[in-house]
């Protein structure tokens, strides 16, 4: 694999040649083509536009959460890249649309807005990395990580754990939020 680490001003600061084996790279993210280029509904990479209620504003009647969403760089970067979007702050997204539905439905103003906090064990198959990042996008107000074999057993142990509540039906158990409420860990801002 040939790779270009590029500089601040987008020239080529160095090359290396790292083994090709078993290897994963992942290109920049765009939005499916069946919503792409509709006008006022994606941006130019075909991410859904939303306000601070996951609402699209040309088109009322669409919400988006997720991977799907376009939220805006948070600086200035040589080459384009995307803000990660990771697990826990997408159910903050579907919390925020759920309750938000459930005013509209009632008759009143949408109040609720996702904290897009992001809360995530990434595991490395031996190892892994923890991490805390309230709000996941810069500035942020708690910022922690930590690694270690901990992480992957966590994981699996944590898949376990995930698969068996939405089998129940059950997508957030009192303890679970709990538990959440106990670290500050929230889905609705305020
Ligand atoms: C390699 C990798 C590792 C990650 N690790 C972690 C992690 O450890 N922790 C964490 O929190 N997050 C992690 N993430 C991020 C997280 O997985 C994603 O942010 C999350 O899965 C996005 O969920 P989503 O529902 O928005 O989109 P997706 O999970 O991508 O779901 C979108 C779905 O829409 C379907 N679809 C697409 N086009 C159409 C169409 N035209 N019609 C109908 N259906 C369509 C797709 O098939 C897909 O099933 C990781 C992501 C990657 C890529």
């Amino acid at each position: 694999m040939h790779v270009e680490e590029i500089a601040d001003d987008g020239s080529v600061r160095a090359t290396q040649d790292l083994p090709f084996a078993f290897s994963m790279m992942l290109p920049a993210f765009r939005g499916v083509a069946a919503v792409r280029g509709i006008e006022g509904l994606t941006n130019p990479r075909g991410f859904i536009i939303i306000d601070k209620h996951q609402r699209n504003p040309t088109f009322p009647n669409v919400f988006a959460l997720g991977v799907c969403v376009a939220i805006a760089p948070t600086g200035k970067t040589p080459v384009p890249v995307g803000v990660p979007k990771t697990g826990f702050m997408i159910e903050s997204m579907v919390t925020a649309i759920a309750k938000n539905l459930g005013q509209i439905i009632e008759g009143k103003p949408t109040t609720n807005e996702a904290t897009w906090n992001a809360f995530c064990l990434a595991d490395f198959g031996d190892g892994g990395v923890a991490f805390v990042a309230q709000p996941q996008i810069p500035p942020r107000n708690v910022n922690w990580s930590a690694s270690g074999k901990w992480v992957h057993l966590a994981k699996a142990g944590f898949e376990k754990y995930f698969l068996g509540k939405i089998k129940r039906g059950e997508s957030e158990p009192f303890y679970e939020k709990l538990a959440l409420d106990v670290m500050g860990l929230k889905k609705i801002k305020g």
